[in-house]
């Protein structure tokens, strides 16, 4: 499912490019001597192909069936192709043209960071390492964790010890080495780091690797493809680090520079109140890297939580140049909006991706969105991974008797002792 081209690197900090056969590993080597340890990435490589010769052997009316990328073998699991749903119940809530859904619950280990693991453990078995490792909120982790499964290939897992049971369990069934450890993400990023260079391990980190942006723009092109190439007006981007929305990004200007699209959608950074230094840097227009920071970032949505977006710079420079946005929501929104979507449409979220939902409703009481306009939510992840969240959002029924005359007091009275009709908080209301 993919079509390969010729590529170089170019540092989105200094705009310095590399050709493919000579290009860093990771980060750009100038800018990175620079590099506050627990700060942005600095020198964040980009991907470029040769656009030209692309388009003499390719043509849009195929582009659902290949994607350009450099040339990798892919592990045997089936990443991507997911399904967009047309939400009539999500789109009466409110009130605009129309809501498509981009399920991403359905990835192999449950999370859109199967996109961008795909690709790393493709280029790692391809430079021959067989060892990866990454730091991680918990996503990335498991999803490494997986596909490296699949390939047949060891992954080293830095993760915080307080990340949802789930994922924890997750990334032991996969035969992760798991380092669960006492501190933050941003802690498990730095010494993900040390760890690379001690043991030579391959790194997955998140923009650190540049082929985790290219790895996470593949949706941009089904989402084309699968509206044939009508675009909606806006995409609803659930945003911690900042990678997937650069990778939303940088699937979209590929297709500008084929000329296959006119225009890319406005990209939408949805962040918890307690993680929301995107947000706050884009209101400032905050140009030093380095101040694009929150102290004890906190919320629900443990995948999003993070002090320094590893990515801030190529996140801010793509909600700039789709015209897009910024916007936050609560811990409260964000758990109302896990009921809401599973209940409207089937599809069982974590908090990180019921944010995307809980920011357009935000963006359409604020004005940012209107009525003929439409939107994509990306549905980052499946609420299996966090229960106890889910759960906040929920109300489990009492345990009923075995009788049927206990069956009929319950319908009588879903609330009365005996018995609770399991009843959704914040959807009716
Ligand atoms: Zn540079």
């Amino acid at each position: 499912m993919v079509s390969y081209a010729k590529y170089i690197f170019r540092c989105i900090t200094c705009g310095k490019t590399f050709p493919s056969q000579d290009a860093p590993e990771y980060v750009c080597p100038v800018c990175s001597e620079k590099q506050e340890s627990g700060k942005s990435l600095l020198g964040v490589l980009e991907c470029l192909y040769n656009y030209e010769d692309y388009k003499l052997t390719h043509s849009k009316n195929n582009a659902g069936n290949e994607i350009i990328f450099p040339p990798v073998v892919f592990p045997p699991l089936k990443v991507g192709g997911t399904p967009l749903y047309s939400s009539e119940k999500l789109c009466k809530k409110v009130d605009i043209k129309n809501v498509w859904l981009k399920d991403e619950t359905v990835e192999p280990t449950g999370s859109y960071k199967d996109r961008a693991s795909y690709l790393v453990v493709a280029m790692a078995q391809k430079k021959g390492y067989n060892k990866i490792t990454c730091a991680s909120t918990g996503n990335a982790a498991s999803s490494l964790a997986g596909i490296c499964a699949s390939a047949g290939i060891e992954s080293y897992i830095f993760v915080s010890a307080s990340a949802p049971r789930a994922k924890l369990v997750q990334l032991a069934a996969y035969g992760a080495n798991l380092f669960p450890i006492n501190g933050n993400y941003d802690t498990c990023f730095e010494l993900s780091l040390q760890a690379t260079k001690e043991f030579g391990w391959y790194n997955r980190n998140t923009a650190y690797n540049p082929w985790t942006i290219e790895g996470k723009k593949t949706a941009s092109w089904e989402i084309a493809c699968q509206l044939n190439f009508e675009l909606p007006d806006q995409i609803f981007v659930p945003t911690g680090d900042g990678v997937i929305i650069s990778g939303i990004y940088k699937g979209f200007f590929d297709l500008l520079q084929l000329g296959w699209i006119e225009k890319i959608p406005q990209l939408v950074a949805v962040q918890p109140e307690g993680s929301d230094a995107i947000v706050k840097a884009l209101a400032e227009n905050e140009k030093d890297i380095s101040k694009i920071y929150r102290d004890e970032a906190d919320s629900v949505a443990d995948s999003l939580v993070v002090n320094a977006p590893r990515n801030a710079e190529m996140a801010l420079r793509s909600l700039k140049e789709s015209g897009g946005y910024a916007l936050t929501v609560s811990d409260d929104e964000i758990i109302k909006a896990i009921a809401e979507v599973s209940s409207s449409t089937g599809v069982f979220v974590e908090p990180a991706a019921s944010t995307a939902w809980a920011g357009l409703k935000k963006a359409r009481e604020t004005g940012k969105i209107t009525a003929e306009q439409s939107a994509v939510i990306l549905l980052t992840g499946t609420g299996l991974k966090d229960i106890a969240s889910a759960e906040k959002a929920t109300q489990l029924p009492l345990p009923v008797e075995p009788t049927l005359e206990a069956v009929k007091s319950v319908i009588r009275n879903p609330w009365s002792v005996s018995g609770v009709r399991c009843q959704v908080s914040g959807v009716s209301n």
